[in-house]
């Protein structure tokens, strides 16, 4: 897989397709040369920007901006977290959160075939910790053994697919060994971003375990390729379920007539678009955030417009371990100033969502 991870080899192909970057562009890449730290790498893959090269102006406006940082990402609006999840409470040990009472899921690398700008885990991802390793793991399969009321464990990070074919199944392996029965998600954006990567090798030892579900994570119609229906193909045909995951992004799907080809084209595909996200209040996010109360509003008209089958749900997650709430209608109460939602978490508290 041929990777790009410097503005220069980013800037050829963009000239070459009369695209330049801007000054917002320019600014990240200086900063980080200057030695700034605690920032999402750059990289992508030549498929997708190509793919986006190859795209009409919206389809190319959308991905490049899922791949071409802005130096508004060195900005943390107040309302934005390191940790927007609350994860870390929920982790008995490093790598392992188990945050709902019948799932738990493994941060198994940190490391991504890109890095989405709008990545809600930009703290962990493309860090410094690397593959797990199996001394890592050793615990999490007791814990798993220990705690009977897991039902599922997701696979993600970083993307699992990352790791070669032969680490993943023994992972795979190590999680079946302790509990058969358990439902293994695998989460990962290589049908978007480089397709190749679900080999048939891949898809068949995947599929020789029972329970096994891939979650990807299309955020625009553009990204469903002939070479993405291909891998979703042969997941499927290997007995895979594949879901799909979206984020609401400013500039990338918020609007009706994106969101409405790309879940119906999802389908299509053969995926179930199963939520779309509002964006997470992670730090330096804000410029790609769609205010929640757009949000809602798009999503109540939404679903008029496709069926009950193509429409995902909606949810945001919210601030500091309140849970994933799926959100309706519009009518959520809000403050006396207008400004944040009142949402009851899943712990029966309220929080605070900003509206605007
Ligand atoms: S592939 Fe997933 S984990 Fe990696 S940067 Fe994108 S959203 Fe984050």
């Amino acid at each position: 897989m041929a990777g790009i991870e410097n503005i220069t080899q980013l800037s050829n192909l963009l000239n070459a397709s009369g695209v330049s970057i801007d000054k917002h562009t320019n600014e990240w890449f200086m900063r980080v040369k200057k030695g700034s730290t605690d920032y999402l790498p750059f990289l992508t893959t030549e498929y997708y920007l190509q793919t986006a090269l190859q795209a009409d102006d919206a389809g190319c406006r959308a991905i490049l901006k899922q791949i071409i940082p802005d130096i508004r990402e060195f900005d943390t609006a107040e309302c934005e977290l390191k940790d927007p999840l609350g994860e870390e409470k929920f982790s008995p040990f490093p790598r392992f959160v188990h945050r709902y009472e019948d799932r738990a899921l493994i941060l198994v690398t940190d490391r991504c075939a890109m890095y989405c700008r709008h990545c809600f885990r930009r703290s962990f991802s493309g860090g410094i910790n690397g593959p797990l390793s199996d001394a890592e793991l050793t615990p999490m399969a007791g814990y798993l053994a220990e705690h009977r009321e897991i039902n599922e464990v997701l696979l993600t990070g970083g993307d699992p697919l990352t790791l070669s074919n032969e680490r993943l199944f023994k992972i795979i392996a190590r999680i079946k060994s302790v509990r058969p029965e358990l439902v293994v998600r695998v989460c990962s954006r290589m049908p978007v971003v480089n397709p190749d990567r679900i080999s048939r090798a891949l898809a068949d030892g995947l599929g020789s375990y029972e329970g096994i579900w891939f979650v990807t994570h299309f955020n625009h119609a553009a990204e469903l390729t002939e070479y993405s229906r291909a891998a979703v193909r042969r997941l499927l045909a290997a007995g895979i379920p594949v879901l799909n995951q979206s984020v609401l992004l400013k500039g990338v799907n918020d609007d009706l007539s994106s969101l409405k080809e790309l879940f119906q084209k999802l389908l299509r595909f053969g995926v179930k678009p199963y939520y779309l996200f509002q964006g997470d209040l992670a730090r330096g996010t804000s410029h790609l955030r769609v205010p929640l109360r757009r949000a809602l509003e798009l999503t109540s008209k939404l679903k008029y417009e496709i069926s009950g089958m193509a429409m995902p749900r909606f949810a945001v997650d919210l601030p500091g371990g309140g849970g994933k709430i799926t959100l309706p209608s519009q009518s959520h109460p809000v403050d006396d100033e207008g400004e944040f939602y009142i949402i009851k978490g899943l712990d029966n508290e309220e929080y605070r969502y900003p509206a605007n």
